[in-house]
């Protein structure tokens, strides 16, 4: 679409490639996931603009946080129908015709009927689909395509491009890569939406259901359920990969951990107070939560059901 390529790439100066980098390229089609059963990316294109400024690496749960929802991503039928008759509406410019589909995953079977366009599109229509788990696209779809993998970045790559950036100190760094499993827009997406480091508020946890005084713990409640949702699932998450860390460094002996000093000092501790199956019960009553958080359950009382778990885990043992 460049007007005036240089060696077959983009010039990046030209009118159009301006305009093409706002997404405001009128032949240019986006569709990215939507919330509501009755939106379009048309409805919420202003707020993709907004969205997208700035931000080089991010996912679908970082616009999901960008729009302050907790409703499961979709690309619905109603997208599809618009992708549909985008399709056979002659190109505003004369020229080539781009659908962008961010998402690819989400797209269940209604996807189906974009099968035919697909497969034989017009002269000069392209269609970019963009997949973070391309086991997870429909596989009538995934059959018809060009299929280019883009490796995750190393986790040294990721660190220095947060630290560049300042996203945190370098143990908060190193916690939200531990994290990411070689996701770039996750470990920002942890970095970026939350006050303190996850592991604090674990080992903290912990050390107050040792304690055992009552009042310390409801004030570690009130604490944990200042986090929003997503923060919340976050932290719950970032449990089972303590733990699993922690299982597995135990049992094996040459395993390296993705763990930090003062986690690694709590993993000790832990084997050394703990009996293994408690934990292993515990780890099943964190999944649990996770589930009960994406239905939306009551963070207060999860986080009450939290600390009494911990004390359980400690008293058994
Ligand atoms: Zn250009």
């Amino acid at each position: 679409m460049c007007s005036t390529p240089e060696n077959g790439r983009p010039c990046l100066r030209c009118k159009n490639c301006k305009r093409l980098n706002h997404w405001i390229y009128p032949d240019l089609h986006l569709t990215v996931p939507t919330y509501e059963s009755n939106q379009i990316t048309k409805n919420i294109l202003s707020e993709w603009r907004i969205f997208i400024e700035g931000n080089d690496y991010f996912n679908i749960n970082s616009w999901a946080n960008h729009l302050g929802t907790t409703s499961k991503p979709n690309i619905t039928k109603k997208q599809c129908d618009d992708i549909l008759q985008t399709y056979n509406l002659k190109s505003y410019e004369g020229g080539k015709k781009i659908f962008f589909i961010w998402g690819t995953e989400l797209l269940e079977k209604e996807g189906n009927r974009l099968l035919k366009i697909i497969e034989e599109p017009t002269d000069d229509t392209y269609f970019i689909f963009i997949a973070y788990n391309k086991n997870q696209i429909l596989p009538t779809i995934l059959s018809r395509l060009q299929q280019i993998d883009i490796p995750p970045a190393s986790d040294t790559e990721i660190m220095d491009y947060c630290s560049q950036r300042e996203l945190g100190d370098s143990n908060e760094i190193k916690e939200a890569v531990n994290l990411g499993d070689g996701s770039i827009s996750e470990v920002i997406n942890i970095l970026t939406s939350k006050e303190h480091l996850f592991s604090e508020y674990l080992l903290s946890g912990l050390r107050t259901a040792y304690q055992g005084n009552g009042l310390e713990m409801m004030k570690w409640v009130e604490n944990i359920q200042k986090l929003n949702t997503g923060q919340f699932i976050q932290f719950l998450q970032y449990q089972l990969h303590f733990f699993r860390e922690a299982i597995a460094g135990h049992n094996q002996r040459n395993y390296i951990k993705r763990l930090l000093r003062s986690e690694q000092k709590a993993a000790n501790w832990l084997f050394n107070n703990v009996r293994f199956l408690e934990v292993f019960r515990l780890v099943e009553q964190i999944d649990h939560y996770i589930g009960s958080m994406n239905q939306n359950a009551n963070k207060k009382i999860l986080a009450t059901n939290l600390i009494l778990d911990y004390k359980k885990l400690i008293k058994r043992s």
